[in-house]
């Protein structure tokens, strides 16, 4: 098979790096640009990028020129974004003009009507607003995105809950790792041994985005889930992986035992697609009563698995549990590669 070539626009970040990592050895995809700022353009990508990861440094591709975001430069019919928004708002849509499938990270687009903003597992259908998006836009590419890293631990909990039960309300708050703010990221005097509870513009996109996530495509539009979400988002110490404590209320109150069952028997809707990056669990829900913990569980399954523990009573609104997902793969880089995958296999690349 003939791998499709890819470019990576913002390689030289956190997650631009996880990228250019699952390209090293994609069986479907080929790594043919680096792009990134004009602080990189010109150089090797291994003068350019302070590599960050376990492995092989640069993952093989040290020698690789960065050039700059514009497809005059990057032309690829696959392009993956870890640029941050502001960039993205310039530069996405004249790749997707260009005729390239761009699959974001950033939030720039995610909330826009007619570009998907997808979990596979939960909303696999919502890939059809690409017809949508490139008939009104004038495109011949499109915009694919992925949610907010805190995003997804939540939508992927309260999706199966959703459809068992019917979501009315959700509390969220977070204890979000380090690597979410980007390389350097948090300076160390607020980050060492505290908790720092402001993530600028994060409770906005966690409090709108699973409504999105958990709504369904009439065949013009997403009619948004009817679910009343609050959120309050901390930075924590901690390396990889976003832990959240959820409390829910679903109709008929479900006990936890119920609650389980639906977490535990969720059929994800890429069952069957073999998808390269699919977890080969999609939720998983720990009894033990001191787990999940970011340093243990974030990484299970390549870090693609969302994990759930301590399901139990709420006495407020029913159900309360926690949920982790690790936020440089789940929530970003290896979610944008399964979105990729998935449109591959529903025949729009
Ligand atoms: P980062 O480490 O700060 O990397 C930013 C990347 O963008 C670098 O490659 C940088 O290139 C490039 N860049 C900056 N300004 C640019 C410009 N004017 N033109 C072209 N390229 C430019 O950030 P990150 O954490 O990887 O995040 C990237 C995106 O993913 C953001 O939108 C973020 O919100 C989103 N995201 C991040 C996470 C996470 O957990 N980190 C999770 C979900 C989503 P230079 O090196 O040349 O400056």
């Amino acid at each position: 098979m003939n791998r499709i070539p890819v470019t990576v626009l913002g390689a030289t970040g956190v997650v631009g790096q996880r990228f250019v990592r699952h390209l090293a050895a994609h069986p479907a995809f080929e790594l043919r640009f680096v792009a990134a700022s004009e602080r990189s353009i010109g150089k090797a990508y291994a003068e350019a990028c302070d590599w960050r990861l376990p492995g092989e440094p640069y993952a093989g591709f040290g020698g690789m020129k960065v050039v700059a975001c514009d497809p005059s430069e990057a032309s690829a019919p696959l392009v993956f974004s870890a640029l941050d928004a502001q960039v993205a708002r310039g530069v996405e849509p004249i790749f997707a003009a260009s005729g390239s499938m761009v699959f974001s990270n950033a939030s720039a687009f995610r909330m826009e009507e007619d570009v998907p903003l997808l979990v596979p597992e939960l909303n696999a259908a919502h890939l059809a607003l690409v017809a949508i998006q490139r008939k009104r836009r004038g495109w011949k590419g499109a915009i694919v995105t992925n949610p907010n890293c805190t995003t997804v631990p939540l939508a992927a909990s309260l999706g199966p809950l959703h459809r068992a039960f019917g979501a009315e309300a959700a509390m969220v708050v977070s204890m979000q790792a380090l690597s979410g703010a980007g390389y350097p990221g948090v300076a160390s005097l607020d980050a060492v041994a505290n908790v720092f509870p402001f993530i600028k513009g994060e409770e906005e996109k966690v409090e709108s985005e699973s409504c999105k996530i958990l709504g369904t495509f009439d065949g013009e539009r997403i009619v948004r889930a009817p679910i009343a979400i609050s959120a309050q988002c901390n930075r924590v110490p901690v390396v990889d992986g976003h832990t959240i404590a959820l409390n829910y209320r679903l109709r008929g109150s479900p006990d936890p035992e119920a609650v389980i069952e639906a977490l535990e028997s969720f059929v994800p809707d890429t069952e069957g697609l073999n998808l390269r990056t699919a977890p080969s669990r999609f939720l998983q829900v720990r009894r033990e009563p001191d787990r999940p913990q970011p340093r243990r569980d974030a990484d299970e399954d390549g870090g693609m698995r969302v994990m759930v523990g301590r399901v139990r009573k709420c006495p407020l609104f029913g159900i309360k549990m926690i949920a982790l997902g690790h936020n440089t793969e789940r929530g970003a880089a290896g979610a944008s590669v399964l979105n990729a995958e998935l449109a591959l296999a529903k025949g729009y690349l």
